[in-house]
Formats: C-alpha cells, sequence, structure tokens
C-alpha cells in the first residue's frame, strides 16, 4: 500500500475535519436558489489512494453540484481526445489575475487558461464537436463515471436551468469570444454555452469525487477499475495548471502555501491531488471572499502542515 499506516493517517484526518467543522465562516453562493439553499454546516472529506484505499468522513454521500470542479475534468478529456497542440491553439496556460468570470482575453485573444470560465466555455467547444449536443454530454458523463470508478455521477436539472436563466455575463463572454474568433469553425455558441452549464450541473459526492482526484493523482488510471481513462500527457498538464490556476484568485497564494493542484467549485467542493498519492475531496457550502470553501481551505492548509504534502516539503 501507498499509504502504510492507513488508519493512524485517517485518525490525523479525523482530527483535522473536526477541527475544521467548528469553523463557521462564510456564506454560501447565493447567484441561484439552488446553491442558496445549501445547508451551511454541511461538510465532508473523503479521500481515496491510488491504490484504492478509501475513507469518509461526514456528508460525503450527499449530491451536490460540481460546478467549477467540472473545468479540469474537461480540460483533461480534451487534451486525451486531441492532445495539448491542438487545445492550446485555442487557449492559453497563464494564470488571468482577474476573476473566474471576466470579459478578458490574452494578448493572443485566446482565454487566459482552462480553469476560467472563458478557457472553460472554449474547452467545451472541443468536445466531441462531430457529435450532437445530447451525444457529447453523454459522453462526457460517461468519462466522469470512468474517472469516478462507476460511484455517483448525477444531473441537477434546476441547477442546469438557473445557471442558464442567470448567465448573462456568460452569454456576454460566448459572444466575446466569438467575435474574437476564439472557438473552432462551425461552433454554435449557444449550445457550447449549454454544454457548458450542463457540466457545471453535473452531480458528485465527496465519495465520488475523491476517486475522480485519485484518478488525476494516479496519472488518469482509475484506481478503483484499472482503467485508463485520461492520457499521461493530459494528467500533467491539467495538474499543472491546476497548480497555478485552480482556485479562483487565492490560486498563487494557495500555490504558496498548500502546494498541491486542486480545483474548487462555487457549491463549496475542493478536489485536491496528492501526486501518485491520494486524491481528496472536501464539500461544505460556505465560501470565502474569494469563492472557496472555507473549510476547505483551512483543511488543505492543516493537512500539509500535518503530513508535509507540498510540492517542497520534501526538499
Ligand atoms: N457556473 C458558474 C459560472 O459559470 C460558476 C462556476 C464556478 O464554480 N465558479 O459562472
Amino acid at each position: 500500500f501507498v499509504i502504510q499506516q492507513f488508519k493512524n493517517f485517517w485518525d490525523e484526518i479525523l482530527n483535522i475535519y473536526e477541527d475544521c467543522k467548528s469553523f463557521d465562516e462564510g456564506d454560501p453562493a447565493d447567484y441561484i436558489p439552488q446553491l442558496a439553499r445549501a445547508n451551511r454546516s454541511h461538510w465532508g472529506v473523503s479521500v481515496c489512494t491510488v491504490d484504492g484505499q478509501r475513507a469518509n468522513i461526514g456528508d460525503t454521500s450527499i449530491p451536490f453540484c460540481i460546478q467549477s470542479a467540472s473545468k479540469p475534468l474537461n480540460y483533461a478529456l480534451a487534451i486525451t481526445l486531441l492532445g495539448a497542440k491542438t487545445v492550446h491553439e485555442y487557449i492559453g496556460y497563464e494564470p488571468s489575475g482577474i476573476s473566474f468570470n471576466s470579459i478578458a482575453l490574452n494578448k493572443e485573444n485566446k482565454p487566459h487558461n482552462p480553469m476560467i470560465n472563458s478557457g472553460a466555455i472554449v474547452t467545451c467547444s472541443l468536445l466531441h464537436t462531430d457529435l450532437k449536443l445530447a451525444d457529447r454530454f453523454d459522453n462526457v458523463i460517461n468519462e466522469y463515471k470512468k474517472m469516478a470508478g462507476l460511484e455517483f455521477i448525477g444531473f441537477s436539472n434546476p441547477t442546469f436551468l438557473s445557471e442558464r436563466e442567470t448567465a448573462d455575463r456568460n452569454f456576454c463572454l460566448g459572444y466575446y469570444m466569438k467575435e474574437n474568433g476564439c472557438f473552432p469553425a462551425g461552433t454554435n455558441v449557444l449550445e457550447v454555452l449549454d454544454f457548458y452549464f450542463q457540466l457545471c450541473s453535473v452531480e458528485i459526492t465527496c465519495e465520488s469525487g475523491a476517486v475522480i482526484a485519485a484518478t488525476l493523482a494516479n496519472g488518469g488510471i482509475c484506481p478503483l477499475t484499472g482503467e485508463r481513462v485520461l492520457s499521461t500527457e493530459a494528467v500533467q498538464d491539467t495538474l499543472s495548471l491546476m497548480h497555478s490556476c485552480g482556485m479562483y484568485d487565492y490560486s498563487g497564494q494557495f500555490a504558496f502555501k498548500v502546494g498541491l493542484p486542486a480545483k474548487s467549485g462555487v457549491s463549496g467542493v475542493i478536489l485536491l491531488v496528492v501526486p501518485n498519492l491520494i486524491g481528496i475531496a472536501m464539500w461544505s457550502p460556505p465560501l470565502d471572499k474569494l469563492g472557496n470553501s472555507c473549510r476547505g481551505i483551512k483543511f488543505c492548509k492543516e493537512l500539509v502542515h500535518k503530513f508535509a504534502f507540498h510540492n517542497y516539503d520534501s526538499l
């Protein structure tokens, strides 16, 4: 086993979990009712090692929307399907330094990176362009299921409808990018935006999220099924950009303090990857001012403090 003393490891995780439980800061996202109604006391942590040891504490089997944590998965799928060279003809590599939903492109008129809305919408435009929208969605959901080792993957239609209803800024961004030639020829912007909203509305649990994170930690092979879902190249590139761009405008500080690739979403989820070791999913709806889960961030900091998982702790 990659973690020999799993019981001891898990006991420490339980301590950190308890410590964060009483940390009642922040507020759930309120731009759509489905998120505003979230229970602020929900708090779950699941882990899955690259050799399939798993453990869960708290609210780990309650479905929630994946939201922006879909972005790295879609990007990894795009690279697996098309290769990094093709994907990066459309998308850059740099942190944007501005809000995730800003209407802005880099100097080459491309989205700054695939972890913010502009880049994520363009990523969606690259996935299975030869298929009808329904089949594109089916296809990506099936890949999510494979990443999750056939653990829970759902879909919240109310969230999708609310996302679309309140998405003026994303529509604006879509047309701005169309004007700037950001999409492949023949792209239907409205269809791509629907696809993006749908993939944000996919439901996971902490339990399935940890397996997805472990598939990334394991270089693209799901630890539960042994199936290769993503290419090694795709996972390397995805983890690199999660490391520099995965935590909204906290990404630089997160890279400094935690030093691990992660992606958060406005539902209060954080997927955290310790390469070659473990995937962790955290979920707690109250968010800080930058849009990251308050309990999740605290957990990540305490985790690296306890276990020296920071990328440079080995020096
Ligand atoms: N779905 C929302 C949007 O696209 C928020 C995604 C997120 O988690 N930041 O604006």
